[in-house]
């Protein structure tokens, strides 16, 4: 199926995107990233926007960097540039392993970081590493640029805090060079989505956890902290009985009334997977942790 007829721009700059959404503030616009989620649903009939702005040539808006003790990354960059960028790695380790498990190599070739995360798709890889890095989703607007922490950016399926009048134009992370991140994920053996996916992210004395946190997709309609397991780890050594208490509690404290429940995975074997993939997530940094442990 061919999209219905459109108009078309390229913005150039985040300026002219923002005007661009002004003036066509009456009609049905979309932003054109990468296009991986926007032009399926457009073909499929599901999105049929009048105005396309594509955001793709704004340079300010690709690209990672480090200031200070924060990560930056622009919210046009690509899936393969962020992998292919060292400070990702060193920086945001549980975001960069959540990226890595995104698609495949044409996905993660045209795919952006600020697209996934706008879009918000529960089965998308990236909202529970966001939550787990402690982002902050950084929009500008009509009235300047205003932050979001990622705590108060996913509200349902499709939802976010962002205005209709806004872009995403980069994501900030703090520093976890000195924590073990991971991520752990079901995918669905058709699409290659996440069922669900936890991701996790320690910040460890030796083998002995400082803080946790952790954030999971696939499981309810948006991207969720499993604060029962961060509770679990504070302050403990990491070993199997650890782990296995942790991920016990995977599912506490969400409304399990919400889970998905879909032709995928019923709710019930959803949160069977929750658990499984806590786990596996965990015993994963925690070998990192032992190796971290072993080189100092
Ligand atoms: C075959 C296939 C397999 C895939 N597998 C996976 C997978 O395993 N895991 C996964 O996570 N994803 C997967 N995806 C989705 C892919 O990651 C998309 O790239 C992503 O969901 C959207 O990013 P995009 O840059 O392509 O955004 P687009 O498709 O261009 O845009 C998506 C939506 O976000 C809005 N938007 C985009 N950028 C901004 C911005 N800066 N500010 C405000 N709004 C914005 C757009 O207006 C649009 O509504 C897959 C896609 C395909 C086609």
């Amino acid at each position: 199926m061919f999209p219905d007829d459109l108009d078309y721009y390229e913005a150039s700059t985040v300026e002219e995107a923002l005007e661009l959404l002004e003036e066509h503030a009456m009609a049905e616009t979309e932003l054109l990233a990468g296009g991986h989620s926007l032009l399926p649903a457009m073909k499929s009939g599901l999105s049929s926007p009048d105005v396309l702005i594509d955001i793709g040539e704004i340079d300010p808006m690709h690209g990672v960097s480090v200031e200070g003790e924060t990560l930056s990354i622009g919210a046009m960059t690509r899936y393969s540039d962020l992998l292919d960028a060292d400070a990702a790695h060193e920086h945001a380790p549980a975001l960069t392993e959540a990226v890595s498990h995104v698609g495949d190599t044409q996905v993660r070739n045209r795919g952006t970081v600020g697209g996934n995360l706008a879009h918000a798709d529960p089965a998308s890889d990236l909202p529970g590493a966001a939550l787990a890095s402690d982002a902050t989703l950084v929009a500008a607007g009509p009235n300047g640029e205003r932050k979001i922490p990622v705590d108060e950016f996913f509200f349902g399926m499709y939802a976010t805090a962002l205005d209709p009048d806004e872009l995403l134009v980069r994501i900030e992370v703090p520093s976890a060079a000195d924590s073990v991140g991971a991520y752990a994920k079901k995918a669905s053996p058709s699409s290659g989505y996440a069922v669900v996916g936890v991701s996790a992210l320690l910040d460890t004395d030796g083998g002995t956890v400082r803080s946790a946190r952790i954030g999971a997709n696939g499981v309810l309609d948006h991207g969720v902290r499993l604060e029962g397991v961060e509770d679990e780890l504070d302050g403990v050594t990491l070993d199997d009985e650890r782990i296995e208490a942790a991920a016990a509690r995977a599912s506490e404290g969400l409304d399990t009334d919400l889970l998905m429940d879909d032709l995928q995975a019923s709710a019930e074997f959803r949160e069977h997977l929750l658990e499984v993939y806590t786990k596996r997530a965990l015993e994963k940094t925690s070998e990192r942790v032992g190796t971290l442990a072993a080189a100092d």
